[in-house]
């Protein structure tokens, strides 16, 4: 197959079992790769109702259609499982360089099941795919996982794999890929369920282009526009996602307030970071380089790319202006392999628990939590990795912690379907920010549509791209936010599938290659048809990305997810507010319009058969059409003591 590497991995753990079987043409064309075909094979495979760390799950790694070819930015890595921390799909998108030599090695997916009964590893040379003992990798941080395989298998492997976090089934644990790229969600924690530590693969076929002339000259013009950019090569290229402390309001201990640029605290500016960094780096084939390398002379250890996400989350968010501190708790948490705003957000929830007199010293094993305190807060990041003492309840990630802690605490868990993201007013960019979170198929979550509807970013880039994004069939997010944020969501589907960087600053042309030039998916559908020879057009893609968006929410109706389920959250001080209870009321007809236009039945918010029908899919009608499923309440929680718990 002309694109693709054209076949699958399935690996039965139980069994120690591998079978590679052809891609299915039809599936590719149908889903593409990446989350596409994860996320169809995950509606296949995973049984409505499992605990998602028992060996039914099932935890796919899968590369883009366009992974490992010379467009540029297309190194992503889609993880995707039933989740640990909500319950329902979750799915990780993470850098480096794993799927670009998965696919040199000639695979698109790989799908494992079961649970092996000793410590694994599995060990990929093009056409070897082999089962093997980690039982000397087990215990290791992921630097030094890494370190010890390329050891083993030489310098040019790629590798995925858990920490100490995954092992001991924090239910953030991530999925890293090469070190310092991290897939969240929870999958690191699946991983460790199945025994498995890591999968190295080395990959020296690279693709084969059905129309090379073209896909090149496509893939060039697209980079050079990169290259060129003068915002990309001032902001972008040299202060990576900490133009987001600028840009994106990040919030202030525990949500209390968002921080507008001028309110941040020294310790948080882009300027105190800069004085840590070393160095850049990037995934593979970017032209961004969004990433940088730091050093923490405290501790005479480095690290890599510290984001907006990891500032605001563990270190704003908690009050705390300790630069080196944050950035030593951002290496901490890619070395434990945890994600970081899960991680934050936890630890802040549980301040302001703490702080109200809703948890006490008695939860807390005697360990004051106080606002700014970074030397503890580092401490409990070990104890969370660990399970050890209070870190066994922080180690079940935001809403599932405030759940043990009782219904005074989950009153102020901030999330949608699971996942933490603070709380917005419904008004905010009119409405969009609030919509997006709810309708999220992995629960709230900042990329799945959101900033790409209302483009602020793409205007720095060029101030004429709202313009041709509009000219191209983007709605105005100021007249018609719920379209603008169902195009948006097909935008970062196609995204994910393709496998390109939705990148450090969430626009549309790093999502959509060439839309500056061929808005919306024209560019996108070009490149395609010349990588695969199979003829793409912009119509396709659309129903491309439908399709997968509605077996994503069909995934999540057999998980429980109901319709009140969309509600976002707000502080029980003033959800009742005239004020307030006017936003929720605006909220509720966006997401009835919401589903109307995604043909869902405007009461359940299910899918229809008649949409699922047009798309190709009806067959997942029959599995969601008048059937009952326990309403969803996050995933099955286990009794404390029978984590695996210390080192
Ligand atoms: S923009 Fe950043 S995250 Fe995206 S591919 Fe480039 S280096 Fe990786």
């Amino acid at each position: 197959m002309y694109g693709w590497g054209g076949r699958v991995i399935y690996v039965d753990l139980t069994r120690e079992k591998v079978v590679v079987q052809p891609l299915s043409e039809t599936e590719a064309k149908m889903y593409l790769g990446g989350r596409g075909l994860n996320s169809y094979r995950l509606f296949k495979m995973v049984k409505p109702g499992i605990d998602p760390l028992s060996p039914e799950n099932v935890l796919c790694l899968a590369n883009g259609a366009l992974a490992g070819t010379a467009l540029s930015m297309t190194s992503r890595t889609e993880i995707s499982s039933l989740s640990p921390l909500s319950g329902i799909l979750g799915d990780g998108n993470a850098g480096g360089e794993f799927s670009a030599i998965l696919k040199h090695a000639g695979y698109d997916q790989i799908v494992i099941t079961g649970r092996a009964s000793k410590p694994k590893y599995i060990w990929i040379e093009d056409d070897t795919v082999e089962i093997r003992d980690a039982s000397d990798l087990w215990g290791l941080k992921v630097s030094e996982m890494v370190d010890t395989l390329r050891d083993i298998h030489g310098d040019d492997i790629a590798v995925a794999g858990i920490g100490p976090a995954g092992e001991h089934l924090v239910r953030f644990a991530t999925t890293m890929i090469d070190k310092y790229h991290s897939g969240a969600r929870g999958t690191g924690a699946v991983w460790g369920s199945k025994n498995l530590k890591a999968i190295a693969v080395r990959g020296t076929k690279g693709v084969e282009i059905a129309d090379p002339e073209t896909f090149f000259k496509l893939a060039k013009e697209d980079e050079e526009w990169f290259k060129k950019n003068e915002f990309i090569k001032k902001i972008y290229s040299v202060i990576g996602t900490h133009y987001g402390l600028l840009a994106w309001y990040p919030g202030w201990k525990y949500f209390e307030k968002y921080l507008g640029p001028e309110e941040l605290p020294e310790g948080i500016r882009p300027v105190d970071l800069a004085k840590y960094e070393v160095g850049r780096t990037q995934c593979f084939s970017c032209p961004v380089s969004c990433k940088d390398v730091y050093k923490l002379p405290r501790w005479n250890e480095y690290g890599v790319s510290s984001e907006f996400e990891s500032i605001y989350a563990l270190g704003a968010n908690n009050a705390i202006t300790d630069t080196e501190a944050i950035l030593k708790m951002e290496q901490m948490a890619d070395d434990y392999g945890m994600d970081v705003i899960t991680l934050g957000d936890t630890l802040a929830m549980a301040k302001f628990l703490y702080e109200k007199g809703i948890i006490t010293d008695t939860d807390t094993g005697g360990i004051p939590l106080k606002w700014g305190d970074a030397e503890t807060q580092i401490k409990l990041i070990e104890m969370i990795a660990y399970r050890e003492g209070f870190g066994n309840k922080l180690a079940e990630g935001y809403r599932n912690f405030a759940k043990i802690i009782g219904p005074e605490a989950l009153k102020y868990s901030y999330d949608v379907k699971g996942l933490s993201r603070g709380w917005y007013h419904v008004d905010f960019l009119n409405g969009i920010f609030t919509l997006a979170h709810a309708t999220s198929t992995r629960g709230a979550d900042h990329l799945r549509g959101r900033s790409w509807a209302y483009w602020e970013n793409d205007r720095n880039m060029d101030p004429e791209l709202p313009l041709k994004l509009l000219e191209g069939g983007l709605p105005d997010y100021r007249k018609d936010p719920v379209g603008a944020l169902i195009v948006s969501e097909r935008a970062c589907t196609l995204t994910d599938s393709i496998g390109r960087c939705k990148g450090s600053i969430n626009s549309w042309p790093q999502a959509i290659p060439l839309v500056w030039k061929y808005p919306l998916f024209k560019g996108l559908a070009k490149l395609l048809t010349a990588a695969t020879g199979y003829e793409f057009t912009e119509e396709k893609l659309v129903e491309i990305a439908d399709r997968i968006y509605l077996i994503e929410m069909a995934f999540n109706v057999r998980q429980g997810i109901k319709k009140k389920h969309y509600a976002v959250p707000f502080p029980p001080e003033i959800i009742n507010t005239p004020k307030v209870q006017a936003e929720i009321k605006r909220h509720w007809e966006m997401v009835d319009e919401y589903l109307k236009r995604r043909g869902c039945d405007v009461e359940t918010a299910v899918p229809k058969r008649e949409t699922l029908k047009k798309l190709g899919i009806e067959w997942v009608a029959d599995e969601i059409e008048n059937k009952e499923f326990p309403e969803w309440d996050g995933p099955p929680l286990w009794p404390p003591d029978k984590y695996p718990r210390g080192r």
